[in-house]
């Protein structure tokens, strides 16, 4: 079978998780990246600094590899066309291009007729004061928001004025949820209605940054199956190549939204490396290279716990159980806060392929 050389944008954890699922298949990588540091060089084939828009290095980037994915979604649209025309791009562009943006994902969602929670366009303070319907709630940035990053919580219409808002940003204004739980679905898209599903996965945040993961999600089937059917629905509606990760909320009356979609691999799936027979990155690489789809089996139930900045230094001394599996992304700077690594408790009582 052809064997295609994956090119990657971006050298972060993914890319590094990325690589190392390709080299397992045989599959050569070049990653691109605009640090010259990135962790994914010590797990990539190949690795080239270059600034997102250099046309230097995206031409010598493109000439290296057959196919490209990225890890990351905030790639300028315009780049990712360009690089599109000289090297496939999967996922899509224009499918980057939606998600990208709270407003046309949220505007997106809603017209597949799924619920997400109840927002408006905001430009303009007097834009928020004429929405107080959605508050308290969140003013979240349309653009490059990640982890909490870009939102302001909003409890009463006085603290607007207070917040020194950067109007010249594009914002949506969210309805602050009162949630229950929060969990993400990943699903792998092969082609048109083929797919491999993981089960919903729960996920817990800690100022807005996901600390830890459980497989199973402690839901009932009613929200397990509508949850696995909305994100298989996406999937399908974005005619979406590769793995791609949808994100819910769950509110205080089992009502279910969908908070965000990734259309790369995703953090909360971090567990399937250990608790399926194929991880969340082996699937993304087999549907954007065109391998064989394998069935996809849990293997056994377990927890993902984020490493988070300095953290890393404990993990770094410890001994580990025959359950446990520690991934140190290797990265140069400790940063507080930054995803420093994770480990994953796999449930050896529980085996799902017997
Ligand atoms: P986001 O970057 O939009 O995924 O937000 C990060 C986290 O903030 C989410 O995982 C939730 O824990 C919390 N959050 C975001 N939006 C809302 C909302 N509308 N209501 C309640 N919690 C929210």
């Amino acid at each position: 079978m052809f064997k295609p050389v994956l090119g990657i944008i971006g050298g972060g954890q993914l890319g590094s998780l990325l690589s190392a699922a390709a080299k397992k298949l045989d599959i050569r990588t070049v990653i691109l990246c605009d640090d010259e540091n990135a962790p994914a060089k010590n797990f990539s084939d190949d690795f080239i600094h270059g600034k997102y828009d250099d046309l230097d290095k995206i031409k010598e980037f493109c000439y290296k590899v057959d196919i490209i994915t990225y890890e990351f979604e905030n790639i300028p649209y315009e780049t990712l066309k360009i690089i599109n025309n000289e090297k496939k791009v999967l996922p899509r562009p224009e499918i980057n291009k939606i998600i990208q943006n709270r407003l046309f994902e949220k505007d997106f969602i809603n017209k597949c007729n799924l619920n997400t929670t109840s927002y408006v366009y905001i430009k303009k303070e007097d834009d928020i004061n004429s929405s107080i319907n959605l508050i308290p709630g969140l003013l979240k940035t349309c653009t490059l928001g990640y982890d909490g990053k870009g939102q302001y919580k909003i409890n009463s219409v006085d603290e607007i004025s207070k917040l020194n808002i950067d109007y010249n940003k594009d914002y949506i204004l969210e309805k602050l949820v009162k949630l229950k739980k929060e969990i993400s679905v990943i699903v792998t898209r092969f082609g048109h209605q083929k797919y491999e599903i993981y089960d919903p996965i729960e996920n817990f945040h800690q100022d807005q940054i996901l600390k830890y993961s459980t497989l199973p999600a402690d839901i009932d089937s009613n929200l397990l199956s509508k949850s696995v059917e909305w994100a298989s629905m996406i999937a399908e509606e974005l005619n979406f190549i590769g793995t791609m990760c949808v994100e819910f909320f769950i509110d205080k009356n089992d009502n279910l939204y969908v908070n965000e979609v990734a259309p790369r691999v995703h953090n909360s799936g971090h567990l399937t490396i250990n608790a399926y027979n194929v991880s969340q990155f082996e699937n993304h690489i087999r549907a954007v290279c065109g391998l064989e789809k394998i069935k996809t089996r849990k293997v056994c139930n377990a927890k993902m716990i984020n490493i988070l900045g300095f953290e890393i230094e404990n993990y770094r001394q410890k001994k580990f159980g025959e359950n446990e599996f520690f991934f140190d992304y290797q990265k140069k700077e400790i940063k507080e806060k930054r995803k420093m690594g994770h480990l994953t408790i796999v449930d050896k009582k529980s085996n799902f392929l017997n």
